[in-house]
């Protein structure tokens, strides 16, 4: 089927290495983030460990089970890792280790801090999710962070909505700004009450920790 010819140029990113040059142009909103230091460590039946979130000490531990390693993720508040990291990698398996003690030995095996990947998760969204021929959508309008699971849907969700809206302007021929400004209208407000609700699941998580 033919729809015509289409002149308008328009540039839809879905990836966020743009984003950074165009907060600066467009404005950020950073709600909150929080750092996971990673470590793998060797992984035998008689260990007695089990997957799962753990917490203790103001801090959350997640052991994922791997084929040969437990990987363990020690999720702290973002801001911390400085004071972290200036107590030195002892102070990190202590903590570690006072939250879920059966991983205690494994620890010993990491020795430097290259054997720690650290991992800084953000949670932000752009004031303005589109310019002059540019529309951002997913990730790239809207940082989501792991908590609820929910970021996929989010930048699913968010391609069907832009898709209903641009796509019939473009085979019209008669896109214009407004179209874009009304995808982020209809996305605006499920993603701000997202973000709030992860921010406030953090929060919680890591006040009962
Ligand atoms: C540690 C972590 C765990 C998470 N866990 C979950 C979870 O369990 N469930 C969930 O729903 N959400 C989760 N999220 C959030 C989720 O990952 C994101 O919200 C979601 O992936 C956003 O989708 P997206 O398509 O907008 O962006 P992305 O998934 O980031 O996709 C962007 C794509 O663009 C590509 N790309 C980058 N640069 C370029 C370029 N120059 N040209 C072309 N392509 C390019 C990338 O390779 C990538 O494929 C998690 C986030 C983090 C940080």
């Amino acid at each position: 089927m033919c729809y015509g010819s289409v002149s308008i140029r328009l540039y839809i990113f879905a990836h966020n290495n743009l984003r950074t040059a165009l907060a600066l142009r467009i404005g950020l909103k950073l709600i909150y983030a929080f750092t996971c230091a990673r470590v793998l460590i060797p992984r035998h039946s008689s260990d007695g460990i089990s997957p799962g979130g753990y917490v203790g000490g103001g801090h959350l531990l997640i052991v994922l089970e791997r084929t040969d390693e437990w990987q363990i993720g020690f999720v702290f508040l973002h801001g911390r890792f400085r004071d972290i990291k200036a107590n030195g990698l002892v102070g990190v398996k202590n903590e570690v280790g006072a939250i879920l003690p059966a991983v205690q030995d494994g620890m010993s095996a990491i020795n430097e801090w290259k054997d720690v990947a650290v991992l800084n998760v953000e949670s932000s969204r752009l004031a303005k999710w589109y310019d002059q021929n540019l529309l951002l959508i997913g990730d790239a309008a809207h940082v989501m962070s792991p908590v609820g699971g929910v970021g996929i849907n989010y930048a699913i969700q968010a391609a069907i909505v832009m898709a209903g809206i641009v796509g019939p302007a473009l085979l019209q021929n008669s896109l214009t700004e407004s179209h874009l400004a009304k995808v982020q209208k209809k996305r605006i407000w499920p993603t701000r009450v997202v973000q709030w609700f992860q921010g406030v699941l953090q929060k919680r998580i890591v006040r009962a920790a």
